[in-house]
């Protein structure tokens, strides 16, 4: 388990009851990083892919470089207030109030194949909301692909009744 193992486990952060899934020590090993890099890469060059669209900011990190590897464009979806150019975003809620996710409008054209790229999936919640801003921009979902899965937690389940698709490198129960 080159990945899983590498991942390392913070216990109450940042609440309370909350066991964090830190995937520093897994970017920080040079086995563990490109480890990671390589089996997205190798899921994925076979596959028709236009642009690797990813979530800030650990999405980032996975995505830039899977992007490069596949040859395609990479399409950053930030915070809001952070993209210079005109925007759309979405709301969505967390476990105490909401946030939002914004890209600008002209990064995607439509009919484009899209992989969505973040590194941990809990509730969906903020995937649900990426996913909807590459739609409403006629971007086609090839898949919604992770680091990390928790499935207990209900995320993926909830986003392939909507139909995605989502892969993960490894779950944490
Ligand atoms: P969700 O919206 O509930 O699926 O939460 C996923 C988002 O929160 C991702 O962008 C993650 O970076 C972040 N996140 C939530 N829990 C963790 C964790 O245990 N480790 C790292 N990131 C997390």
């Amino acid at each position: 388990m080159p990945i899983k193992s590498r991942i390392r486990t913070i216990p109450h952060y940042p609440h309370e009851g909350i066991q964090f899934r830190d995937v520093t020590t897994l970017l920080k090993d040079p086995i563990g990083l490109r480890t990671t890099i390589q089996e997205i890469v190798t899921r994925y060059q076979s596959i028709k892919i236009d642009k690797v669209v990813a979530i800030e900011s650990r999405g980032f990190i996975v995505g830039a470089p899977v992007a490069y590897a596949l040859g395609v464009g990479f399409v950053p979806i930030r915070k809001p207030g952070k993209l210079p150019a005109e925007t759309i975003g979405c709301e969505y809620q967390l476990e105490y109030g909401s946030d939002r996710i914004e890209m600008h409008v002209d990064a995607i054209q439509r009919g484009e194949k899209i992989l969505l790229v973040d590194d941990l999936i809990a509730t969906g919640g903020t995937m649900e909301a990426a996913a909807k801003l590459v739609q409403e921009m006629g971007g086609e979902i090839v898949e919604c692909c992770f680091v990390v899965d928790l499935p207990d937690v209900g995320g993926r389940a909830k986003l392939e009744k909507q139909g995605l698709k989502i892969f993960s490198l490894c779950q944490f129960e």
